[in-house]
């Protein structure tokens, strides 16, 4: 390609409202132009990194045993309300009617489809596992869409969501996308780090996200500084952090006041063989719906908070934040743990009359451990409960844990049967008995990928493109357009580049060099070959590296072999 001919409206000045680099750059260098807030097209470059990424996934997804397919990105509401998101989604969700009143929405992520599709089309044990994915355009109407491509209110996703019979299953799909996912961050040549992230639950870990280091990141993350620990989350996940004095450690300790044979809600799971984690999750949903319902109508006090250990974590789920940060006087940006000073806290009646048949008794006399301040344990100690913190020491070894600042690029989250069960998805297992399909999502953020590389990628001149994704290799640069021999030569040097697969433009316009110099450090070319009337009386030309800022001088029938 002629850079004459290349649509790379490339800016001088720093568009007003970029306030990240990212965002600074991708418009100055002539990748992308706003056509409304959140909403991009992508020009000729841009659209060939996305490509390059796009490709990194395909291969990592396929390598898995990943399907590729495409959903409708426009999506009937009857099944947004078998799933029950139609109501809780909230403004985020682009909805829309059809010319007879229908309701629709823009698809912001696609657990109902898929789940609609598999429920139709697979019956049996024997077609599972299943891994099928898309990458496509997603629709969220971010309340504060910003920094480019990294909150944009249509932007590129792509999903994939894993079918198998049981937990065993899901376990063994969920690592094969870990393993993807840290390929496609790796080739793309990007910093990243997985983290532990926030389920609404606590234990386990069965979601992470993948971070890619960077200042601008909207999120914070700790890790662990011993590195045999590995300890690594987002700031929003909760975890039972241990106290860093040991006076805090004795006040910590659940009091047992009533009698000695007490259960904690997770001993009752184990008893009745529930994942805890299941029952947790059972726990926060009724809560949520039922609570954050009443204060709506506001007939009722939030008095009914459940939880199913105190000293673990308290949580609501983020549907109800608005409303449940305004009943609690939690701060903003809460995204966790509220604080439940003055809250009366009781148990899930279904956990409670399962903890009753284990010990025959009443609530008051023999109940579950740390349900009732006061009673159960310090009123204090509930505001002690907290999200992981920098500074703070490490949940896993107790070392202190650093702070950093992540852009979420993919997320990996365990569903178990969440969809499956509220679609009645089954399948027949061996014993052709019926049951529901075990689930897992699994995003990345093409675009936000591709902007994230640009935060990590560039210097005070423009961007610097890893070469896995640059959108090309090398710039060929004559540097004045009046001389027909340096004309020529470049000509060639581009024609044999691209003859050897090496994706090359030649900058052909009539400009200074000083121009086409700055544009190709803006744009971001891992190499620039530069033709002058001096090196090529040597018979050689100028090899500039953008990421190390050297310079070699290359012979011209060795330039393609060094750049190779
Ligand atoms: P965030 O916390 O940044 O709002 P999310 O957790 O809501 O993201 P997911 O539902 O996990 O996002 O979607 C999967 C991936 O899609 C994210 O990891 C991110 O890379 C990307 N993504 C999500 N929202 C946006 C957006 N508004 N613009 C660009 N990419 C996005
Ligand atoms: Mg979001
Ligand atoms: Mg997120
Ligand atoms: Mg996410």
């Amino acid at each position: 390609m002629r850079v004459s001919q290349l649509l790379l409206p490339t800016l001088r000045e720093v568009p007003a409202e970029a306030e990240v680099i990212s965002h600074r750059l991708l418009l100055r260098a002539g990748f992308m132009r706003k056509a409304a807030a959140g909403i991009y097209t992508l020009l000729p470059l841009a659209w060939r990194v996305i490509l390059k990424i796009e490709r990194i996934i395909r291969e990592e997804l396929d390598r898995q045993g990943g399907q590729e397919i495409m959903m409708p990105i426009m999506q009937p509401a009857e099944l947004w309300q078998e799933s029950g998101r139609w109501d809780v989604y909230g403004p985020e969700l682009f909805r829309l009617k059809d010319r007879h009143g229908r309701d629709f929405c823009l698809g912001p992520t696609h657990e109902e489809i898929i789940t609609a599709l598999v429920r139709g089309e697979v019956n049996s044990y024997k077609q599972l596992p299943l891994l099928l994915y898309q990458i496509q355009n997603k629709y969220r109407d971010e309340r504060r869409p910003r920094f480019g491509l990294m909150r944009g209110r249509e932007f590129i996703m792509k999903d994939l969501y894993s079918f198998d019979r049981d937990e065993a299953g899901l376990d063994v799909s969920y690592n094969k996308m870990f393993e993807a996912y840290t390929n496609v961050f790796r080739r793309c040549g990007l910093q990243f780090r997985p983290v532990v992230a926030d389920s609404g639950a606590i234990g386990g870990s069965d979601t992470h996200e993948f971070m890619v280091l960077a200042e601008s990141g909207e999120a914070t993350i700790v890790y662990c500084t011993d590195e045999q620990c590995g300890y690594a989350a987002n700031e929003e996940r909760a975890e039972a952090v241990p106290p860093a004095e040991k006076d805090d450690a004795a006040a910590l300790e659940p009091k047992k006041v009533h009698t000695p044979d007490c259960r904690t809600m997770a001993e009752v799971a184990t008893f009745f063989k529930i994942s805890p984690a299941r029952m947790i999750k059972t726990i926060i949903y009724t809560t949520e719906k039922e609570t954050v319902a009443a204060m709506v109508r506001g007939d009722r006090e939030i008095n009914e908070i459940k939880l199913y250990n105190a000293l673990d974590c308290i949580r609501l789920e983020m549907a109800g934040e608005e409303t449940v940060r305004k009943a609690t006087g939690a701060s903003a940006g809460y995204a966790g743990p509220v604080n439940l000073t003055g809250v009366r806290l009781v148990a899930d009646p279904e956990v409670m009359a399962l903890a009753n048949a284990v010990c025959g008794a009443n609530e008051n006399d023999h109940h579950l451990v740390n349900i009732n301040p006061g009673r159960d344990f310090t009123p204090d100690l509930v505001t002690d409960i907290r999200l992981v913190k920098a500074g703070e020491p490490c949940p896993v070894c107790g070392t202190a844990l650093q702070g950093a600042r992540g852009i979420e690029v993919g997320q990996i989250f365990k569903l178990g049967d969440k969809y499956s069960k509220a679609l009645g998805a089954t399948f027949l297992d061996e014993n052709g008995k019926a049951r529901p399909f075990i689930m897992g999502c699994y995003g990345i953020g093409v675009t936000r990928t591709m902007a994230a590389a640009v935060e990590q990628n560039h210097d005070e001149r423009g961007i610097i493109w890893p070469v896995q994704i640059a959108p090309f290799h090398v710039i060929v640069v004559p540097v004045s357009h009046k001389d027909q021999n340096l004309m020529e030569t470049a000509e060639k040097i581009y024609h044999a580049l691209n003859r050897a697969g090496v994706e090359s433009v030649v900058d052909d316009r009539p400009d200074r060099a000083g121009v086409k110099f700055n544009d190709a450090d803006l744009v971001g070319y891992p190499i620039r070959i530069t033709v002058g009337a001096k090196g090529l009386a040597a018979g050689k030309v100028e090899l500039y590296l953008r990421r190390q800022g050297e310079t070699i001088m290359v012979p011209l029938d060795e330039v393609v072999e060094t750049v190779k």
